[in-house]
């Protein structure tokens, strides 16, 4: 008896450290979730897009796809052809002071995480210690349908500093953040925002949240709503904070994320 009173005095300790992108409970429909490269040449970034899908095939494979409690399952499908906006515009139109973005409606992913090398630094906050910026920008009320990853390809961006095993788990770290996911406060996370040495794996916490999200048997049941123009916009608005917070800041050498 008193063994499992002790099992449950633990297990109503149990905390999680992960939280939801710009703190807005949200996910895509369906946990298998499509992911495409934008087919056109990074400006700095020294990748081809058929290179970024190789090592997109090993962030999924290596991180997000190994959570048997989930059922996500991302399906690396290759290359698109993709509007001009995804390269050379901002993800959003307008930045806010204190945080908060109005969406730019050129770059919606109508299915599933988009990524792609973009070279604005207007309307994505690029500096050089960010090496890009994650949003589920393409969504209704608590359901996305569409995320964007944008890779810093500015002239300041520290991407191709990194080993091969650094630039995937930054792609893994960001896909997390498309996916719906925060920073986490555990600090052996891939979704922590700082200071990692070597992510060759996902934490517990990672594990925890996807499969909160995202969970083994389909029993999410999603509202299908009819939402106008201005309420969409506001709850796109609403949703932003990442932008800073999401995109992953990495300074090279102290491997800082934002
Ligand atoms: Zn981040």
């Amino acid at each position: 008896m008193k063994s499992i009173l002790i099992s449950l005095i633990f297990l109503s300790l149990k905390t999680y450290g992960f939280t939801f992108n710009n703190d807005k409970e949200a996910r895509f429909s369906d946990p298998k979730i499509n992911v495409y490269i934008a087919n056109h040449r990074c400006d700095e970034i020294s990748l081809t897009p058929s290179e970024l899908v190789d090592l997109t095939k090993e962030a999924a494979s290596l991180y997000w796809n190994t959570v048997n409690t989930s059922a996500l399952h991302l399906e690396v499908v290759g290359t698109k052809d993709l509007s001009a906006a995804f390269k050379n515009e901002g993800v959003c139109d307008v930045i806010f002071e204190g945080g908060g973005c109005q969406i730019n409606a050129n770059m919606l992913p109508s299915d599933g995480i988009v990524i792609s090398c973009n070279n604005s630094t207007e309307g994505n906050g690029f500096s050089s210690n960010i090496l890009g910026v994650s949003l589920p920008n393409n969504t209704s009320g608590g359901t996305i349908s569409g995320s964007v990853v944008l890779l810093n390809d500015t002239a300041d961006t520290k991407f191709n500093e990194l080993s091969t095993d650094d630039q995937v788990a930054v792609l893994a770290h960001e896909i997390g953040h498309a996916l719906g996911l925060g920073h986490s406060t555990v600090n052996d996370s891939l979704m922590y925002f700082s200071t990692v040495d070597k992510r060759k794996t996902l934490g517990q916490d990672d594990r925890d949240a996807v499969s909160y999200l995202y969970p083994p048997e389909s029993n999410i049941v999603n509202c299908a709503t009819v939402s106008t123009n201005n309420h969409e916009q506001s709850i796109l608005q609403f949703l932003f904070g990442i932008l800073l917070a999401i995109g992953i800041a990495m300074i090279t050498r102290g491997r800082k994320f934002f």
